[in-house]
């Protein structure tokens, strides 16, 4: 394939990734749009792998590395279930970051000793960030991945004079960047390169580890972004404009990601990557006064027939999915209930918090899947209000995004963050196993609300039977 052949291959792709993100950004063309991210990322690699950097011997190297690599991510797409996608999509972030460590040491070791004078120097400085990026993203997106699945806990690793920590370590990577760029040879500029490699992997550990439970939203975004500038880095290291372009779409908008989030979430970007919140520990003042961390009041348990005569009677209700929907995957019968319900003429809507579940649009990705119309899916600040109006608010293994400690303890980890007001709804029903926190780890005093109703049990089984109980 020729150069010029090459680079319209590339700006055809680049159109088709911007394309794609405009799909993604609405729920009715996502499909379209993730369709038209695959066909620009197949002609991307077939125009990389059959142009003209790419010889005859590298050729089966490649193709061979993309049947390893794509068999691998072939076979983990297939087993993985649809709760652990979050976790799926961190391990991902981290091999951006890896591939972006590799190909920096790679390109130094392969071209530095060819180039001369500024273009030297700002080869180097691409290698170094390259591999700054890419080391923290590495190290953190596995941190987040442990801490999506639940093998490190959610509570935040608040290192003493942690800030200065990062400050030396800020100061020492400049330092070592110095030193790098004046080295005389490879030999020499190995050396800073592999210590700034490693402090910057240790700064990423600690980045996400000094971020609690109840934050975790912000820093899957934020490693999604930085996995895009990663990429972007990689693709000045390499020369590679539609790797650049790429790097900056999911830099740029896993950027925007994380700014919707902080908003959502009421928090101030800078205190999240500070790190500290959402540890769900008892606070200071608490314990000095003896008071108890647990809510007060009586817990009232509820049937689910008498779920499905409260559903029958009402004239609205607000449904609110939460991560137990996704565990349960009780999106269907959802659906069904949702159907029966609208054929009998109860008003029949869906308040869809911004953090619910594990990712960015998760319970929107599951809602669809079981065909729930989009105009009864309704965003957080469009249904807030109307609580009030509302007969039954029923909510479906979520726990977080519906405890009114934000608004009422600012004490609570997660004090300011907007949530679903269900406990203004005439009656509220809470669907879960047991009395269990949520992923921040914090008491939910809706549960003992003289409103609330609790229907204990898998969300699937207990909606099978309401659904069985409405039709009966
Ligand atoms: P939560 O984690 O707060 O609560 C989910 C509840 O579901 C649990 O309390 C659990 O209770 C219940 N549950 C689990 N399995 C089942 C089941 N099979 N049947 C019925 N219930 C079940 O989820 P929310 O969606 O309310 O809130 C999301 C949380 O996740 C927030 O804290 C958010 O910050 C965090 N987060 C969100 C991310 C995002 O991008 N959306 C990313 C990372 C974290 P029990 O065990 O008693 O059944």
């Amino acid at each position: 394939m020729s150069q010029s052949l090459a680079t319209v291959a590339y700006l055809g792709a680049a159109i088709l990734f911007i394309l794609s993100l405009g799909g993604l950004s609405n729920p009715e063309t996502s499909r379209r749009g993730n369709l038209l991210g695959m066909v620009g990322m197949a002609l991307a690699v077939l125009a990389t792998v059959f142009g003209p950097r790419v010889g005859p011997s590298g050729l089966a190297w490649i193709v061979g590395a993309l049947a390893i690599g794509g068999g691998i991510g072939l076979y983990a797409a297939r087993v993985v279930k649809m709760t652990q996608m979050p976790e799926l999509v961190a391990l991902m972030h981290s091999l951006v970051g890896l591939a972006a460590c590799l190909v920096g040491f790679a390109s130094y070791v392969d071209t530095a000793i060819l180039l001369e004078g500024v273009e030297k120097t700002i080869h180097e400085v691409e290698i170094y960030i390259g591999i700054l990026i890419g080391a923290i993203t590495f190290s953190g997106s596995l941190i987040a991945f442990g801490k999506l699945n639940g093998k490190i806990g959610g509570k935040p690793l608040l290192l003493p004079a942690r800030h200065w920590l990062n400050l030396v370590a800020l100061l020492v990577v400049i330092y070592f960047g110095r030193e790098f760029l004046n080295a005389p040879d490879v030999q020499s500029g190995m050396v800073p390169l592999i210590v700034m490699a490693v402090i910057a992997l240790l700064f990423g550990i600690h980045m996400v580890m000094a971020i609690g439970g109840a934050d975790m939203p912000v820093v899957v975004s934020m490693l999604n972004s930085y996995s895009g500038w990663a990429a972007a880095a990689t693709g000045f290291m390499l020369s590679n404009d539609l790797l650049i372009v790429t790097g900056a779409l999911v830099g740029s908008s896993g950027a925007i990601l994380s700014y919707i989030m902080c908003n959502a979430m009421n928090r101030n970007f800078i205190s999240v990557i500070a790190g500290g919140f959402g540890g769900g520990a008892p606070t200071k003042k608490k314990a000095a006064a003896g008071e108890p961390a647990q809510p007060q009041g009586e817990v009232v348990p509820v049937s689910a027939a008498d779920t499905a005569e409260l559903l029958r009677e009402a004239k609205r209700v607000i449904i609110v999915p939460g991560y137990g929907m996704a565990v349960a995957q009780a999106q269907h019968t959802v659906n069904d209930i949702v159907k029966t319900l609208r054929d009998k003429g109860v008003q029949v809507r869906f308040a869809i918090h911004p953090v619910a579940g594990r990712m960015p649009g998760h319970m929107n990705v599951l809602l669809a899947e079981a065909k729930v119309p989009y105009d009864i899916v309704m965003e957080m600040d469009e249904i807030n209000d109307d609580f009030p109006d509302t007969d039954v608010a029923i909510v479906i293994g979520a726990n977080d995004i519906v405890n009114p400690a934000a608004q009422d303890d600012p004490d609570s980890p997660i004090a300011g963050m907007p949530v679903l007001e269900v406990w203004k709804a005439k009656t509220s029903i809470v669907m879960k196993r047991s009395m269990a926190s949520g992923y921040a780890g914090v008491d939910n005093p809706l549960f003992y609300k003289e409103n609330n109703r609790m229907l204990f049990g898998d969300a699937k089984k207990m909606l099978d039977e309401v659904l069985g109980a409405l039709r009966g």
